[in-house]
């Protein structure tokens, strides 16, 4: 993985929070002027009242993130239930591709077993068959998650990570919710890789 001010960076997040997961990655792209594009597949709630504090939750991520409302979007595929939408998830992946033109996209890993975030993991490998793509670390849903690239973190960066995890209050009753947690597992990759911290990727597809 490069990090350069050219890149567009595409987050592609399941379910909206699922960019916790790559937030300091992505926060170290947007700080050297890299593009920022964001989709979440699923917004999760649909009561109205719902919708609204997810929506301000997104908002309140992405801006962390350093993206820009304009060039974020969201779907509301049911959640457990992305397999019967296999399609949908795929043209938009498409169109997002011919739309923002990442050259590289963060996604589920392989590792996951989370049955949406299998869809997902599966559909970008169609979709980005010609683009960079790693799989990021979702520890409360991944079955021996093998890093196979590091990323370093500074303590602000992490400190953004931190910030985004905390930007889902609806969410925060969540057992992996915990600002320690996500500190330590950064802490621990840190300590792969000879930094003081660090988000770890699978290395899905490399294009150099
Ligand atoms: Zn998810």
């Amino acid at each position: 993985m490069r990090i350069t001010p050219n890149d567009r960076v595409l987050v592609v997040a399941c379910h909206t929070d699922d960019e916790i997961a790559c937030a300091g990655t992505v926060c170290r792209f947007a700080e050297i002027g890299a593009t920022i594009h964001y989709y979440a597949a699923s917004i999760v709630e649909t009561l109205d009242a719902m919708v609204a504090e997810r929506l301000a939750e997104i908002r309140e991520s992405i801006a962390i993130m350093g993206c820009r409302e304009e060039r974020a979007l969201w779907d509301s595929i049911p959640v457990r239930l992305f397999d019967m939408k296999r399609q949908t998830i795929l043209d938009r992946l498409i169109e997002l591709r011919e739309r923002w033109q990442p050259t590289i996209v963060f996604g589920p890993s392989s590792f996951c077993f989370h049955q949406d975030h299998v869809v997902i993991h599966s559909e970008l490998l169609r979709a980005f068959r010609t683009i960079s793509v790693y799989g990021y670390e979702t520890p409360w849903s991944d079955n021996g998650f093998k890093p196979s690239t590091f990323v370093t973190l500074s303590q602000g960066q992490l400190s953004k990570k931190i910030a985004v995890m905390e930007a889902y209050r609806s969410q925060s009753f969540r057992h992996y919710m915990i600002a320690d947690a996500v500190s330590a597992l950064s802490r621990l990759r840190g300590i792969l890789c000879g930094s003081e911290y660090a988000e770890a990727f699978e290395c899905i597809r490399d294009v150099v």
